[in-house]
């Protein structure tokens, strides 16, 4: 199998560029004609990795592929075209993709005729690029975030050369809006607010890979999220690397806490957000966020570190203090409010006392909940180039310290809830134990149950009987509505 001859790597430099250049807002999906129907008779198997603005794109990608026709299949086994959408945030995804990809083999051996792609962060990484073209010839198709829109194309050059298909680059200055979506979810929905991010924190690769801050037309957001209310979709979690800086790139005076309130008038049940970044939340959003019962009292807010040094030398732009004083006026204002937070530890060169401190924010914030990662190097983003003499043993150690310590402040919190009625949206029956349902609270706890009559999709109130770190166990104690 040939290359086509006319692919570029992916160059993160190149990505890394900003201008002022405006965002020109496409909104017309074209499917060239030799693609038309491509996909009648024929399957699609995507699988995701990565953060909720995968499980976007997915929804995106299974859109177009139906519209050309094709339907869902059981397995990849069975799939006339496969696509495994990436993510890039840490080293250890690659690997998991690498594996995937080395297990299509067989599929291909079997089936030469099936068409095996990459999409996603990773396929916009030149390292990634160039090892799956090195060692994984069953790879016919490799593209990027940018390049979404494109595959109904790519699939029928593909398909037509029996040429491997490379299509990578670094739009800035556009948006995409209207492309098809097939959702996954038939009572959640995800809905974008914004594309990619300017805020270039040192560790992290994601305004290399999804490009500039592209803020999305309020207009468009509204009516995506009353047609969804329309369709019986009871939640919506609006969706962005930095939600709080929505509107900051469109000359209409518009800002994040205008947008939530907007979008709570449109009545629908319940609204999430995310991700917040702490230098961007303004207190008019706090007061939004605790005037609306439909916004639902749950933050993501994202710590990383609780020492200003390594805050600092990460490029969040806030300090240790910052934050807490952020987290308290949170607090105080909503009611209930649960928050929980992502935290990396072994930033290079975080001494023991840095360590200490995220300790110590930890126990002084008690989140709800937390994602800790050991820190990944990503090349081409400025922490990778930092000297680092702290040893992975050390780092191993930290983790798991931070784990014990939040784990155990979690379950106190859980604990509250026994004894106490919560509303649950059912998302259908527990994955662990079919006899018995599961959904989220408002604050966003998992709450396994038992009950009668009730499907997904509904709220229903629950009693809380005991509590786990990660969930809580209960009864249904009312009628659903
Ligand atoms: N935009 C969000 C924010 O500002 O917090 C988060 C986006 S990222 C998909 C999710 C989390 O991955 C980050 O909050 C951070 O904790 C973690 N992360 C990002 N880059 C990382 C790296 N190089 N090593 C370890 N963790 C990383
Ligand atoms: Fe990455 Fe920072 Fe942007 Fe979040 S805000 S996506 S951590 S650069």
């Amino acid at each position: 199998m040939k290359l086509l001859k006319n692919w570029n790597l992916p160059d993160l430099r190149e990505a890394g560029k900003r201008t002022r250049g405006a965002v020109e807002r496409v909104d017309t999906f074209m499917i060239p004609a030799n693609a038309m129907n491509m996909g009648e008779g024929k399957h699609y198997w995507i699988s995701t990795y990565g953060c909720q603005a995968n499980e976007r794109d997915s929804e995106t990608l299974a859109g177009i592929l139906e519209t050309l026709g094709y339907g869902q299949a059981e397995s990849p086994e069975t799939a006339d075209v496969i696509l495994v959408n990436t993510c890039a945030i840490r080293e250890n995804a690659m690997d998991k993709v690498l594996g995937e990809l080395g297990s299509f083999k067989r599929i291909y051996n079997a089936r030469p005729d099936v068409i095996i792609g990459v999409a996603g962060c990773m396929a916009q990484e030149d390292e990634f690029v160039k090892r799956v073209l090195a060692h994984y010839p069953w790879v016919r198709l490799l593209f990027g975030t940018h390049n979404i829109q494109d595959l109904p194309a790519l699939l029928a050059e593909a398909m037509d050369s029996q040429e491997r298909v490379v299509h990578i680059y670094s739009r800035q200055v556009e948006a995409y809006v209207n492309l098809p979506v097939k959702r996954f979810g038939k009572h959640k929905a995800w809905v974008n607010i914004m594309y990619g991010c300017d805020k270039f924190c040192t560790y992290c690769i994601v305004p290399y890979t999804r490009g500039k801050q592209r803020s999305r037309r309020m207009d468009d957001i509204l009516e995506e999220v009353r047609q969804l209310k329309e369709d019986g979709y009871r939640e919506v979690t609006l969706l962005g690397q930095n939600v709080n800086a929505y509107g900051k790139d469109l000359d209409e005076g518009l800002d994040f806490a205008r947008l939530l309130e907007k979008t709570a008038q449109t009545g629908i049940e319940r609204i999430r957000f995310m991700t917040s970044h702490p230098w961007d939340f303004t207190q008019e959003m706090i007061d939004v966020i605790a005037r609306y019962d439909n916004i639902m009292p749950y933050i993501h807010l994202p710590l990383q570190s609780g020492d200003s040094d390594v805050l600092r030398r990460m490029g969040r732009r806030y300090s240790a203090e910052e934050y807490k004083g952020l987290f308290d006026a949170i607090v105080k204002r909503i009611p209930n409010v649960a928050v929980s937070t992502d935290i990396i530890v072994g930033f290079p060169n975080e001494s023991d006392e840095a360590f200490q401190h995220t300790l110590d924010m930890v126990k002084a914030c008690r989140f709800d909940s937390a994602f800790t990662f050991i820190y990944s190097p990503r090349p081409g983003t400025p922490a990778a180039e930092m000297e680092d003499p702290v040893s992975m043993d050390v780092k191993r150690a930290r983790l798991q310290k931070l784990n014990s310590v939040w784990n155990e402040l979690a379950l106190e919190k859980m604990k509250a809830y026994e004894g106490r009625i919560v509303q649950v949206l059912v998302d259908g029956p527990s994955k662990r134990n079919p006899g018995v349902l599961s959904g989220y609270t408002e604050t966003n706890k998992l709450v396994n149950f038992t009950g009668t009559g009730v499907k997904a999709g509904d709220i229903v109130p629950v009693y809380i009987t005991a509590a786990k770190t990660f969930s809580l166990d209960g009864e249904m104690t009312g009628p659903r509505r």
